[in-house]
C-alpha cells in the first residue's frame, strides 16, 4: 500500500504554507491569474492525463458513459462559447437544474471557464424552493431537462424577469426565444476558448446553504477557494496517481460541487458519479466493479447501510479501496467502528460546512482515529473552541471544554459574502475569528468533538445538553436505528429532553420500549440529559443532504409554523 501524502500530522502542521501549496497549481498560461476550470481541467491536457478517465457516468440503467480530460476540455469551452453568444457577463449567475448527468458537470466547469457564477440547485426541488433561489440568486441563465421546465420552470418564468435563458438538455430544437435546445448551442459553437486573466477573488461558485435554520442562504465562493480543494483532496482524501474516486453527494449540495467536481479533477484521479439515489446492493457492486479506491460518503448513508445484515468486505471483492471518508453530520463511534470492519479500511468522519468551501477539520490517514471525534484542523486552519458575549470573543486553552466552534477567518475557501445580505455575513465574525454556528470540544490531545448546532443545544435543569451526545447514547441502544434529539419547553426544568425514536426492523414500538429506552439512557447519561419523553415515528425529517431537520421536529411538537421547508427530503 502507497504511504499516505501527509506523513506525520504534528510535524507537516507547523511546517505548512498555503504560497508553498499554490505551487501544486499551474495558474493560467502568461500568468494571468487562478481558475478553478483551467486548473480541473485543461491544464492536465498539456501533458499524459489528456486520455485518460476524468469522469465515469453511470446511468440509472448501469450503462458507463466516460469522459477523458481531453473531452471535457472541449465540451467546456464550448458551454462557455454558448454563454459568450447569449451574452452574458463576468459574474453573472448560471444555475443548473439537473440529475446527475454529464450536462451538470459541462456546465458546472463551462461557467467557471467563462467566469460566471455556477450554482446547483437540488433536482428534487418543487418550483417554490427554485423561484427563492433562482431570484434571490440573480439568475441569468438555467440548465435543465425538458421534464424540469415544463413542469417546474414555465409558470415560474413570469416572476423571474433577470432570467434570459432556459436551456434544455434533451431539447432537439429550440422551443422559442427564452427556452433553447442545449445539444442544438453545443454543435453550433467551436470548442475553442481562451479563459479571461482570473483573479484569486474572482466570484466562482455560489452555494444555497441547507437552511436547518431560517431561509437559505447564498453562500458566495471566489475562484481561490479552489487550493483548499487541491490540498484537502490530496492530505485528507489521500488521492495518489491513478485513483478511482467516488463521491456520493449530489452538487445540489456543496459537497457534490467541491468534492464531486473539482477536488478529484484538480488532482488528475478519475471520478465515479452514480445517476442513481441510494441503494445499498447497488453501491457494494460499484464499489467492486468499479474498484474504487477513496469513497466520500455521508453517516446518513453508513447507517442504512449499517441497517442491511451483511459484511460487505465479505461478500465483494474490496480490495481495492483504501479509504472511506464521511461528512454532513456526526459520525457516531458506532458507525467507526462498524465500518473498519464491514470494509477492512479506516473510516474517517471530517467536518466542514457550505460556508468554508472545503474540509476544515479532519481525520488523517496516518493520525490515530479517536472514534466518534471529527478529527483535527487541516494544516493551514486554525480551529478552536470559544466562549462569545455580544461582541467579545474569548478562545478557551483549556481541554474538554464546550464552546462556539470557531476558526480564523484566513483560509483560501472562506466566502465571501451571503448574497445581499451584508449583516447576517457581517454577525459571523467576530475579529478575526469565523463563528462556524457549531458547538464542540477539544480534548487533551487536540481532536475535536462535535456537540451540536449552537441553536439546537437543550438547556434542562441548568443542564446544557447537546441533542448529538444524546442520540449517539440512544443510537447504543441494540434497538435503535436512528434518533432525533430536541428540547420541548417545560415550565419546571426549562426545556424537556425529548427524543425520536426510529427502530430497527423486528423491535416493537410498546410502552415496554419506551421504559426500556429511557431507563437506558437515564443508567448511561444521568437522569440530567436522559429524555424524559420518547416517541417512536417511521423515519425523521432530514434535508436532502441527510442531516436531521430537529427545528422541524421542534416546530411539529409545538404547534408552531413550519418554516422553510425547501430542503426537506420528500414525504417527511
Ligand atoms: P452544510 O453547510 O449543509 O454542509 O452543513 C454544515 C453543518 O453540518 C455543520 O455546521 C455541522 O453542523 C454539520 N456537520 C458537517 N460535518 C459534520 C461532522 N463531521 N460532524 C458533525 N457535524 C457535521
Amino acid at each position: 500500500m502507497r504511504k499516505p501524502n501527509l506523513a506525520e500530522y504534528n510535524t507537516f502542521y507547523k511546517v505548512f504554507d498555503w504560497k508553498k501549496e499554490q505551487s501544486g497549481l499551474t495558474g493560467l498560461p502568461g500568468g494571468k491569474g487562478i481558475n478553478i476550470a483551467y486548473e480541473a481541467v485543461d491544464r492536465h491536457t498539456e501533458g499524459q492525463l489528456k486520455d485518460s478517465l476524468a469522469i465515469r457516468f453511470i446511468r440509472k440503467d448501469d450503462q458507463r458513459e466516460d469522459y477523458s480530460y481531453g473531452m471535457l476540455k472541449d465540451l467546456t469551452a464550448k458551454f462557455a462559447n454558448i454563454l459568450r453568444k447569449l451574452g452574458l457577463e463576468e459574474g453573472e449567475r448560471v444555475f443548473s437544474l439537473l440529475g446527475r448527468v454529464p450536462e451538470l458537470y459541462i456546465v458546472a466547469l463551462g461557467s467557471l471557464k467563462y467566469k460566471a457564477v455556477f450554482c446547483p440547485l437540488f433536482s428534487v426541488f418543487g418550483p417554490e424552493p427554485i423561484l427563492q433561489r433562482l431570484s434571490r440568486g440573480d439568475a441569468r441563465i438555467l440548465v435543465t431537462n425538458a421534464q424540469f421546465y415544463i413542469h417546474k420552470i414555465k409558470g415560474l418564468l413570469d416572476q423571474l424577469p433577470s432570467l434570459k435563458y432556459v436551456l434544455i438538455t434533451d431539447a432537439t430544437e429550440d422551443f422559442d426565444d427564452v427556452a433553447l435546445s442545449f445539444p442544438k448551442w453545443m454543435e453550433r459553437v467551436s470548442k475553442d476558448f481562451e479563459i479571461r486573466p482570473t483573479n484569486l477573488e474572482d466570484p466562482a461558485l455560489l452555494h444555497f446553504t441547507s437552511g436547518t435554520t431560517g431561509m437559505p442562504k447564498g453562500a458566495l465562493h471566489v475562484h481561490q477557494a479552489v487550493l483548499t480543494h487541491f490540498t484537502t483532496g490530496k492530505y485528507v482524501l489521500d488521492f495518489q496517481k491513478g485513483d478511482v474516486f467516488w463521491c456520493t453527494a449530489d452538487p445540489g449540495w456543496v459537497t457534490g460541487t467541491s468534492y464531486g467536481i473539482i477536488s478529484p479533477l484538480v488532482n488528475g484521479v478519475s471520478s465515479i458519479i452514480d445517476e442513481n439515489e441510494f441503494d445499498g446492493m447497488r453501491w457494494y457492486e460499484i464499489l467492486e466493479k468499479e474498484k474504487v479506491n477513496v469513497w466520500y460518503t455521508a453517516p446518513t448513508a453508513i447507517r442504512r447501510l449499517m441497517r442491511m445484515d451483511l459484511v460487505p468486505k465479505e461478500r465483494y471483492d474490496l480490495s481495492h479501496l483504501r479509504l472511506v471518508l464521511s461528512v454532513g453530520e456526526p459520525l457516531h463511534a458506532g458507525a467507526v467502528v462498524w465500518g473498519e470492519n464491514a470494509f477492512g479500511v479506516p473510516v474517517l468522519d471530517n467536518w466542514w460546512q457550505t460556508e468554508t468551501g472545503g474540509i476544515m477539520i479532519a481525520n488523517y490517514r496516518s493520525m490515530k482515529v479517536k472514534p466518534g471525534s471529527m478529527g483535527k484542523p487541516l494544516p493551514g486552519v486554525v480551529a478552536a473552541i470559544a466562549n462569545i458575549k455580544e461582541e467579545d470573543i474569548i478562545i478557551q486553552d483549556q481541554p474538554d471544554i464546550q464552546g462556539h466552534l470557531v476558526l480564523k477567518k484566513d483560509f483560501p475557501s472562506i466566502f465571501r459574502a451571503y448574497l445581499h445580505e451584508e449583516e447576517r455575513y457581517k454577525k459571523c465574525f467576530k475579529g478575526d475569528w469565523y463563528v462556524t454556528g457549531d458547538l464542540a470540544k477539544k480534548d487533551k490531545d487536540g481532536y475535536f468533538w462535535f456537540v451540536g448546532r449552537a441553536d439546537d443545544i437543550i438547556k434542562t435543569s441548568g443542564h446544557m445538553v447537546g441533542p448529538f451526545e444524546v442520540e449517539s447514547t440512544l443510537m447504543k441502544h441494540p434497538a435503535v436505528a436512528e434518533a432525533a434529539v430536541i428540547g420541548k419547553p417545560e415550565a419546571s426544568i426549562g426545556e424537556l429532553v425529548k427524543a425520536f425514536v426510529v427502530l430497527k426492523e423486528g423491535y416493537e414500538a410498546n410502552e415496554d420500549m419506551e421504559l426500556d429506552l429511557i431507563g437506558f439512557a437515564r443508567k448511561t447519561m444521568g437522569p440530567a440529559v436522559a429524555p424524559k419523553e420518547i416517541e417512536f415515528v417511521d423515519s425523521l425529517p432530514k434535508t436532502k443532504s441527510g442531516k436531521i431537520l430537529r427545528r422541524l421536529l421542534k416546530a411539529r411538537e409545538l404547534g408552531l409554523p413550519e418554516g422553510d421547508l425547501s430542503t426537506l427530503e420528500k414525504n417527511q
